[in-house]
């Protein structure tokens, strides 16, 4: 029994006059419902073959693998095996982006077309910009339709989204965006798809106050937005002893959830948090047992590694970094990619009885506060929006030493200009909402720090409660 109600049943004629890009994610949304259950190695078997197709594709048409492809001696129709397919070489952010030019396909196969770029950098500070096409729109917005379903989200409820402004809006746009707006509908996307009730969007710079205002003020059923800005929500709603009596449940995006935020915000708010692993490289990877028994890999779509320090799968309970093949992107292949993100593998079969892999837990993206004068604390990811427009650096790291001081360490590229130093100092003086002494360093690379990852963004200050 399908989980969504559809504004038209699918043999209607209204349901056969949709768009086709919408009949398809329907199509695709009920494969998935079915191929969920399929045996683990009847999956495996389903993402060879994908694998097979994408390499063929990439031997041909994509120069960065005609090229490694000849020199490593790998015939992609020989992969018939995740052992053979082992052979294929790991490619790190870094390699990607400085191959990224000869990453693009130079023909892509009939029916697939680019769509979009997006831009992501992780949290190591080297930002990619990524081709999409309709066919990884396709799977996004199936990947979706799965999620919410295992979530339990049902459209007919009202969402209020708080996140980031949509890079593409007109300044009366954005000016609207900052102090909220009503569309019509959850997914303009599969508009005449689905019954669902009204969709609510905030700026995610507005302060958390006015946030929480605007929240009360519409009271939806469904609240998404980042953990590190839902956790200021959090800690506000406490101090106000307030509520939002339609709550059913809350989805996180953005950054990783830990457990200590996620139980301050279901204390806070009452309700159960989804959180999901979605990343520009891939688009949905993994999302929550709906029996919560951890997370499962939209194996479908993205054929996910986690790897010991060998190189070697990591068994049930072993902790290793994820390294993805985004099946579906012939554009701009994400073949065996390092996306700079730990997982903890699960059991080898789900107590639920789906044949997808099981991760115990994702050890992602997330980043720290940063500290203003005023004793506010402010989600720094926000600082990011302004620095991805500037363009010109091949990597970036910001570090808050004291209240009124920071340092941008930047790698340039061969779009930097001599305006850039100024335009970063603006950048970091209108996040801190004052006059800041900002270092703008130019580095040739930044350093790894001995015990770990390099961080995109840090705060040096002692912490502070929330
Ligand atoms: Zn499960």
């Amino acid at each position: 029994m399908p989980f969504f109600t559809l504004q038209h049943p699918i043999d209607s004629p209204e349901a056969a006059a949709l768009p086709q890009p919408v009949k398809d994610v329907w199509t695709q949304y009920r494969i998935l419902d079915h191929s969920q259950w399929l045996s683990a190695a009847e999956i495996v078997e389903h993402q060879l073959h994908e694998v097979r197709d994408l390499l063929q594709h990439c031997q041909q048409h994509v120069p960065f693998y005609s090229r490694l492809l000849r020199q490593d001696n790998i015939v992609p129709d020989e992969i018939r095996t995740l052992t053979d397919f082992r052979r294929l070489r790991i490619i790190s952010r870094r390699v990607w982006q400085e191959h990224a030019t000869e990453l693009r396909a130079q023909q892509l196969p009939p029916g697939h077309w680019l769509t979009a770029k997006s831009t992501t950098s992780g949290t190591s500070g080297v930002p990619l910009e990524v081709l999409q096409t309709n066919i990884v729109h396709r799977w996004w917005w199936a990947c979706n339709l799965r999620d919410l379903e295992w979530g339990g989200f049902d459209p007919r409820g009202t969402l209020a989204g708080i996140r980031p402004p949509v890079r593409t809006f007109a300044p009366e746009e954005l000016r609207q965006y900052q102090s909220g707006v009503t569309y019509a509908e959850w997914f303009p996307g599969l508009s005449g798809l689905l019954q669902t009730a009204p969709c609510y969007g905030l700026d995610i710079q507005q302060e958390p106050a006015k946030q929480l205002a605007w929240l009360r003020g519409i009271s939806p059923n469904y609240l998404l937005s980042y953990p590190s800005n839902l956790d200021m929500l959090a800690n506000l709603l406490q101090d106000q002893q307030a509520s939002l009596p339609g709550l059913r449940a809350i989805q996180t995006i953005g950054e990783s959830l830990t457990p200590e935020v996620r139980s301050r915000i279901e204390a806070a708010f009452g309700v159960p948090v989804k959180d999901q692993y979605t990343c520009a490289e891939a688009g949905y990877v993994a999302s929550p047992c709906p029996d919560g028994h951890g997370y499962h890999v939209h194996a479908e779509h993205v054929l996910l590694e986690v790897l010991d320090s060998d190189d070697q799968p990591c068994a049930p309970g072993e902790t290793g970094r994820l390294v993805l093949t985004a099946l579906h992107n012939f554009l701009n292949p994400f073949i065996r990619y390092e996306i700079q993100d730990d997982a903890t593998v699960g059991a080898t079969a789900c107590l639920c009885g789906r044949g997808l892999p099981l991760l115990k837990s994702i050890e992602g993206k997330s980043r720290p506060y940063f500290q203003l004068a005023d004793g506010r604390l402010k989600t720094s990811s926000n600082i990011l929006f302004g620095l991805y427009d500037l363009q010109g650096f091949r990597q970036y790291q910001i570090i808050q030493q004291a209240l009124d001081r920071v340092t941008v360490r930047v790698v340039p590229d061969q779009n930097w200009t001599a305006a850039h130093p100024d335009r970063i100092r603006q950048v970091v003086d209108e996040f801190f909402e004052q006059p800041i002494s900002t270092e703008v360093e130019i580095v040739a690379r930044i350093e790894r720090p001995a015990s770990g990852k390099v961080r995109d963004l840090i705060c040096e200050l002692p912490p502070r409660t929330l």
